[in-house]
């Protein structure tokens, strides 16, 4: 096969996994910086072009789109549809996936276990918005976040206001979330590709925070899913028509919640907590789709 991997920087971790577990199980592979892709969106056989050079004869697209470009990244997949590629994610699930708000309400649609979760415009409906999660305390998060950045633990219902109409008068879009006191600190992320759980690992937040991100500093460790947990998250993956997903999870006493899910998810922490090889498990997922 001829695989072709959009990605900004192909020495990162996870791009250079792909390409070596696609060169090593035969197949042909080369990485282009999406941003520099364009394309003629009119012309009858739909191409994308690289600094000058028409991108064909290409079997299947593995997108690594980062959360800063999702606009031009999906665009660009979404012309590789266009002209009949296999996209491990497709774009319009991409789009989807990373706009939180959207993807917690068709992950609630199809019944899926979400933490309480509240959204509002107005700084006036903000103590309204704060008892529909069941008060305080409460987390709050920036929808445009990632890594755990923009969220925030509100401990008062003061603390909870204040953040908010701060957030709002920022122009932020933000959400409010019931907190899961009972997870610890910890989190856990299933990484999804087609129907299986391939690895998943439990990360626990540093000492005196309860964001389990490891790009803040959490750490990492493989861990047992149930049959449940794995359900819940080839479901959510299913659910936002992902390929490849990495679905994050926090356990409360109601069972295992979704807060997240992912459609391009980091290979290094997760490789390194399971000792699995995810990538050739990636391009072992394109063959089977392919052929
Ligand atoms: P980001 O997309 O920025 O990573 P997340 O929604 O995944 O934001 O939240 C970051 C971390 O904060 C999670 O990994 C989890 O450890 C913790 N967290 C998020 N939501 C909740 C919640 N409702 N209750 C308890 N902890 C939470």
């Amino acid at each position: 096969m001829k695989i072709l991997v959009l990605s900004r920087n192909k020495n990162l971790y996870s791009t250079r996994r792909i390409i070596h577990s696609a060169e090593k199980l035969g197949h042909e592979v080369r990485v282009v910086d999406y941003l520099r892709c364009y394309m003629n969106i009119t012309s009858k056989k739909p191409t994308v072009i690289f600094r000058g050079e028409k991108l064909e004869n290409y079997d299947a697209v593995i997108s690594r789109i980062g959360a800063s470009y999702t606009f031009y990244g999906a665009a660009v997949v979404r012309q590789f549809e266009m002209a009949g590629l296999f996209t491990i994610n497709r774009s319009e699930a991409i789009t989807r996936s990373r706009d939180k708000l959207r993807s917690l309400q068709i992950l609630a649609r199809e019944g899926i276990g979400l933490p309480v979760t509240g959204f509002a415009n107005h700084t006036a409906d903000i103590d309204g918005m704060i008892d529909t999660v069941e008060g305080i305390p409460l987390v709050i998060k920036l929808l445009e976040g990632t890594q755990g950045k923009g969220v925030v633990l509100a401990e008062t219902k003061k603390a909870a206001s204040s953040v908010l109409s701060a957030f709002r008068q920022l122009k932020a879009n933000i959400l409010v979330q019931e907190f899961i006191k009972e997870a610890d600190g910890k989190d856990i992320r299933a990484l999804v590709i087609g129907n299986e759980v391939v690895g998943a690992m439990e990360r626990t937040a540093p000492e005196g925070d309860f964001r389990a991100n490891l790009h803040l500093g959490g750490d990492g460790r493989e861990v047992i899913l149930s049959d449940e947990e794995k359900n819940i998250a080839i479901k959510a993956a299913k659910t936002l028509g992902l390929g490849i997903a990495g679905v994050d999870l926090i356990r409360s006493n109601r069972g295992s919640l979704v807060i997240e899910v992912n459609s391009s998810p980091g290979l290094e922490g997760i490789e390194a907590a399971t000792s699995k090889d995810i990538a050739s498990k990636m391009i072992n997922y394109i063959e089977s789709k392919i052929n």
